[in-house]
């Protein structure tokens, strides 16, 4: 049941942490069912399928984040609708939202995604150049740093799941101490269905959660 799902992770988590339930790939219905327990924030990973959620007659005080792979020519179906992305992987992305954000009056928070798995996909930003970007932040000026979201490594090696989830806090931490004008640099996503609870071990603020609450996807 979604309902006991999201009652016993809510539970768990530390009070500093939020639970973000991963929808994508599931019927708008059990995204209603899943806000009729209580849950108010989302995340999609396809701009077209966030755009037909969005638009779908769900609840209007639901709140959505973006965590997939965003392309610069899918912005609008994104950014006018999400309080949150969390993927920001490349520089170039990053100037265009600012750039969509400055022709629509939009201010975008955005979490900057590092490259901590040791995954086959190379989605995500390195340390350094994290550090450039953040190095220049005032050149984007409707976009806000909120923090880094990153995803371990897909083994069931604890071990190694542990090691990229100090990885990613440590360099948090060097951040906030090294742009202390960034005050809103506050928000660490990491932990999924398999790994939240190491993860909220290296001070997650975020939970991304998808398949411990509704199950399977259906993935076509
Ligand atoms: C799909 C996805 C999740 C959720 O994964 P589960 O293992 O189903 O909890 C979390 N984060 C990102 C970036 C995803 O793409």
């Amino acid at each position: 049941m979604v309902k006991d799902s999201i009652n016993s992770l809510k539970s768990a988590l530390p009070s500093g942490t939020q639970l973000v339930a991963v929808s994508k790939f599931h019927p708008s219905a059990l995204i209603l069912e899943a806000y009729e327990a209580g849950q108010r924030v989302f995340a999609e990973s396809r701009p077209q399928e966030l755009f037909e959620k969005v638009n779908s007659g769900l609840p209007s005080d639901i709140e959505w984040h973006f965590i997939g792979h965003l392309q610069t020519n899918k912005l609008k179906m994104v950014l006018p609708f999400v309080s949150l992305v969390q993927s920001v992987d490349s520089r170039h992305l990053l100037e265009e939202i600012n750039r969509w954000g400055r022709d629509n009056g939009k201010v975008t928070d955005v979490l900057l995604e590092l490259h901590i798995g040791a995954e086959e996909t190379k989605q995500g930003f390195h340390e350094e150049e994290i550090l450039d970007v953040l190095f220049d932040a005032d050149k984007f000026a409707n976009v806000r740093f909120r923090g880094l979201m990153g995803m371990a490594s897909h083994t069931d090696d604890e071990s190694v799941i542990d090691a990229d989830f100090e990885r990613i806090d440590s360099f948090m931490a060097y951040i906030v101490d090294t742009f202390p004008e960034l005050e809103a640099f506050d928000q660490l996503s990491i932990g999924m269905s398999g790994d939240w609870e190491t993860a909220i071990r290296h001070g997650s603020t975020m939970v991304r959660i998808g398949t411990a609450i509704f199950g399977n996807r259906q993935v076509p």
